[in-house]
């Protein structure tokens, strides 16, 4: 914990942006890194805070004495070149590695905007799932004219450091460790934790103000639950997802309640026989009931009552 520090005003500056952009032009935003808006969350992490747009991660900047991380990339190269910019506002360290929370196109696609040097380091699996990729990557480009000329000619990168569950970094005076914890949003989930200054990136297994998103054939609730027991003993301070607002230690145990709770909603509308598009309407209903301000998703709403109906 030494040299933890969060710049509380910042941090609460931050949030409250998030809460007014939220849901008024996060809607309808292009897929864009917005340069000068990286925020200092402790002595070496950054952010560059996603606003709530959709297709644009949280990107993480930790900045050690030695060298600097970038945690996901944003959507194809130009938004990368934007990352490498914001990083070296903070950091003038030549070793730059990088890592993906998973191997989605906004959290991978920009490796190539890093540059030539840059160390991409990445679990065996989701090197894997990026072999894979093209047809998702298809799809992100047909979402916008912006996203399809984000993604032209790009491929996803080879990693140069592979590893299977672990792995710890050493940046100078700080130590990473990324842990491997899929299958959840994706098979290769990735944590990212800052041991020194106790800041988690959570890619999408945890988020603040943002309904969890499932991998409908390889997730389940159970291991779901699991990971975030793990979280839990991983005791972090601050929590990034890589969407959503800054969170707090107090986030672990609000996504417990809210995956048990729709587990439970959901095997009850399951057990009274209603269809999956029947539950998935019913589940819209409550979840935007009790989340006015989250923003309605019916894929993620329809990917969690098919991982109920599928384990059940
Ligand atoms: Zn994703």
């Amino acid at each position: 914990m030494k040299n933890f520090k969060v710049n509380l005003s910042q941090l609460m500056f931050l949030i409250g942006t998030m809460l007014v952009v939220d849901n008024v032009i996060a809607q309808d935003s292009e897929p864009v890194i917005q340069a000068n808006t990286t925020l200092k969350l402790t002595d070496s992490v950054y952010v560059i805070p996603d606003n709530f747009v959709r297709l644009v991660p949280n990107v993480g900047i930790v900045v050690g004495e030695e060298a600097t991380l970038i945690i996901d990339t944003g959507l194809g190269p130009r938004n990368g070149a934007t990352v490498l910019e914001e990083a070296r506002r903070v950091s003038n360290n030549s070793t730059l590695y990088v890592v993906a929370t998973h191997f989605h196109p906004e959290h991978t696609l920009g490796v190539e905007g890093l540059g030539p040097e840059v160390i991409f380091i990445a679990p065996n699996i989701q090197a894997e799932e990026m072999k894979n990729g093209d047809r998702l990557k298809n799809q992100f480009a047909r979402r916008s004219t912006v996203a399809a000329e984000l993604l032209r000619n790009v491929s996803y990168p080879t990693p140069d450091i592979f590893f299977d569950n672990d792995y710890v970094l050493d940046l100078g005076g700080l130590t990473v460790r990324l842990i491997q914890t899929g299958p959840l949003h994706t098979r290769g989930d990735t944590l990212i934790l800052i041991e020194e200054e106790s800041v988690l990136f959570s890619g999408d297994v945890l988020m603040q103000g943002v309904f969890p998103s499932f991998d409908a054939e390889n997730s389940s609730y159970a291991n779901w639950l699991l990971a975030l027991d793990e979280i839990s003993v991983l005791n972090p301070e601050i929590i990034v997802g890589a969407h959503g607002g800054v969170g707090e230690k107090t986030l672990i145990s609000d996504w417990k309640q809210l995956l048990t709770s729709v587990a439970e909603s959901v095997g009850q509308l399951k057990a009274e026989g209603l269809s999956q598009s029947q539950a998935s309407r019913r589940l819209l209903d409550e979840i935007s009931g009790k989340y006015p301000q989250w923003r309605s998703d019916a894929r993620r709403i329809n990917a969690a009552v098919q991982v109920v109906y599928r384990e059940h």
